[in-house]
Formats: structure tokens, sequence, C-alpha cells
């Protein structure tokens, strides 16, 4: 089929849909791909790397959008971008279905069928399209080499001729896998890391990665549906407020990850522990997107309170467009194989196309019948 790749528009994007090598991968299966020129700069892939691996360069989306049967993206595809599809095509990408209605019922209403890679099931079966993992891991990643920049000290303990340098301590609060990425990554630097979770599943993660597993004296269980977290009770979050107090005083960094899935991020860090942490800390709230774990974040923004760094820095994936890039567009690879390699369908029955599939057929699908993996 007709495969099309668009510059990304949305700001601050720098991620793109195909790199070379996942292009390739889609030339072997036997489709034609054409991949807008400069659509991979911002992630570090030239015009001229496309070309090498066989691909068209467009010039001119509007007759490449009109013709694809397929196209790829990282964000939501704009007003324009839907009009320009045709009746049939089908268009993947992150299309955050929950907070978008109006665009679906536009996907719909064009009778273009939208793939929502959010709303893979975390299944075993669809782990190598699991791009929410995929982000996440980079996430936490990237959220210690930020916190790092902003730290004025190093992250591992030195004994140096010239004087002693302790470790840097780290708490992460949520050990899902951006505060398990996060740990790694804090760990390999040398600094000393602490993790609390609600769900009492992590504790064996984040000991087996090297950090210390905190917990509150209260008893109460942080599993929810599909392994995510659910709310806690007031009393539950009192006693984690009383861990933190007395941790805000220890550490140096502080790295929040917390999410339940479709509420707001759970304030979890106050601000009067940002004011209790010493000047030159760093807080960086990977929540931001959902409002924050931290009382001082500003969504994408870097504040100081207090002496105290806080960065709420958004899509940290987009300060990492190599990487980012190319797990997903490999994902998206896994998707077209998924869909059936060389001749990619909707098939309904199917329970993981089911759970991507927001609009087909000129209706809106989402929510599917089946509770979704939230
Ligand atoms: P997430 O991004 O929704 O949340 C991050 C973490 O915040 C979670 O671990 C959650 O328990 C924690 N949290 C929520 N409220 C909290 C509070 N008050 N205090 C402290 N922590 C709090 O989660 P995620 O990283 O996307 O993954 C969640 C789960 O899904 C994990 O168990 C993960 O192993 C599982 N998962 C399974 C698959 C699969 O089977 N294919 C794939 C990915 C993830």
């Amino acid at each position: 089929v007709l495969i099309t790749i668009p510059t990304e528009t949305a700001p601050g994007e720098t991620r793109v849909a195909a790199t070379p090598d996942s292009a390739a991968k889609l030339l072997k299966l036997g489709h034609q791909v054409t991949v807008q020129a400069g659509a991979g700069a911002a992630a570090g892939f030239s015009d001229a790397a496309y070309r090498d691996a066989g691909v068209t360069l467009g010039t001119d989306i509007a007759s490449d959008l009109a013709a694809a049967d397929l196209v790829l993206k990282v964000r939501t595809p704009t007003d324009e971008e839907i009009a320009g599809m045709k009746r049939g095509a089908i268009v993947a990408a992150f299309l955050r279905p929950a907070s978008n209605a109006e665009m679906l019922d536009k996907l719909a209403a064009a009778g273009v069928t939208g793939l929502s890679l959010e709303s893979v099931p975390r299944i075993t079966r669809a782990q190598s399209i699991d791009s929410l993992s995929a982000m996440a891991n980079i996430a936490g990643y990237r959220a210690v080499i930020e916190a790092a920049n902003s730290f004025g000290r190093f992250m591992g303990g030195q004994m140096t001729a010239a004087g002693m340098l302790p470790p840097a301590k780290v708490l992460i609060i949520g050990a899902g896998v951006a505060g398990l990425a996060a740990l790694g990554a804090a760990k390999s630097l040398g600094a000393i890391v602490r993790a609390f979770d609600t769900r009492s599943a992590t504790k064996e993660q984040v000991e087996s990665l090297g950090g210390e597993f905190l917990t509150v004296e209260l008893e109460e269980t942080g599993e929810g549906a599909g392994g995510y977290a659910r709310e806690m009770s007031e009393a539950f979050i009192e006693a984690e407020f009383a861990l933190f107090r007395e941790q805000a005083e220890q550490v140096d960094i502080v790295i929040t990850t917390a999410l339940i899935p479709g509420k707001p991020a759970p304030k979890l860090w106050l601000r009067d522990m940002v004011e209790r942490m010493k000047p030159g800390s760093v807080v960086v709230d990977l929540a931001g997107e959902q409002g924050g774990n931290c009382e001082c974040t500003t969504p994408g923004e870097a504040v100081t309170v207090d002496g105290v760094k806080v960065l709420g820095y958004l899509n940290l994936p987009s300060r990492m467009p190599d990487t980012a890039s190319s797990l997903y567009a490999n994902i998206l690879v896994n998707l077209v194989k998924h869909l059936g390699a060389e001749a990619p369908k909707i098939d309904m029955s199917d329970e993981i196309t089911r759970a991507i599939t927001v609009t087909h057929d000129g209706a809106v699908t989402w929510p599917p019948p089946t509770p979704p993996a939230p």
C-alpha cells in the first residue's frame, strides 16, 4: 500500500514516525513509502539517509495525503490533514481519544480509520507495539539526565585529594515503567536511590535494580484494574505525606512519575516538601501533562522555589528524538505487521486491533465495548 509520513507540526515535537531503517522495513514488506522532505531533520535523520534507504521524498503533502492508504504520525492529525485524507485511509498516531472527541468526529466524518497508539492493551501479545512503555522508558532516563544537568554536584560519590564528595540521594515516586527507568539511570550514575509506589508488586522490581523500597505503616493495596494504580484513601495519602516530609530533608533529587488512569495526577510533593529540601536540590515532575505531581510545577517550565529547581518539562521523549523516533517507528512497523504485513486491514475481531481502532467506516468506535486497558 501507499504509506505517507508527514512532518510533525505540533510545537516542540521533534520526533518522526519513520526513520530510514523503519522505512526500509516497510519497503521490504512491499509497500511504497513517501516521507516529507525534512520530516526527520529535527530527529537527526537527513533526507539523504531516507533517499539511500529507497524512500520517496515528498514535496507536496496535499497530494501525498490524498493518495495515501496509510498515514503514520506521532501527534494527532491537524484538521487540514484529516480533510486531505481519502476515505478508507488509515492514520496511526498518538490520538489521545479520551480528550479528543471533536477530532474523532472529524476522522469519522472523513471516513478515515484512526488507530490510537496509546490504546494498545498491555498484554504480552501486544508488547511489540507498546509505545507507552517505550516512551516512558525514555522519559524516565531523560528525567535523570535533566536532574543531573540542573544539579550542582556529582551524582556519584567521589574520594578525591581535594575532598570527599557524597553521592546524591534520589527519591523516585511511582515505580512504573518511567520510575524504574529513572532508577536504573540514577543508579548507573552512582546515586543512592529510593523509590515509593502504592503497588506492592513494585518492591521486588525496585530492589532488583539496586534501589531501596520505602514503605508506610498503613496497609492498603494500590493495585487497581489491569495492573495499574487506583486512588488511595485519604489516610494512606496522609501516611505517604509523612514519609515524604521526612525524605524531603534528606534527598537531593526527587523524580515524580505517579499516575492513576483516567484521573488527574495526584498531588504528592507539596509546597512545604519543596521548602524542606536543601537549596540546590532538584525536582523533576514527569506528570506535567496530567497537571503534575508537585504542587510547585509549572507544566512545560523550569521554576525555582526557595532555591529548589522544579522541572516540569513536557514531552521528554522529544528531548531524545533519535531514540524516541527509532523505537516509535519500529513499533509502527510492528503495527503494520500486526494488521497484515503485505495488506494491512482492520480486523475488528482481533482484540488488539479493536482496542486501538477509534474511528472506522464513518463511525466513532472509541471506547471499545470490552473494557480498554486504561
Ligand atoms: P503509570 O504511568 O500509570 O503510573 C506510574 C506509577 O505511579 C505506577 O507504578 C503507579 O502505581 C504509581 N502511583 C500511582 N499513585 C501513586 C501514589 N499515590 N504514590 C506513589 N506511586 C503512585 O504506570 P505505568 O508505568 O504505565 O505501568 C503500570 C503497570 O503496568 C506496571 O505494573 C507495569 O509493569 C504494567 N505494564 C505492563 C505491560 C505489559 O504487560 N505488556 C506493559 C507496560 C506496563
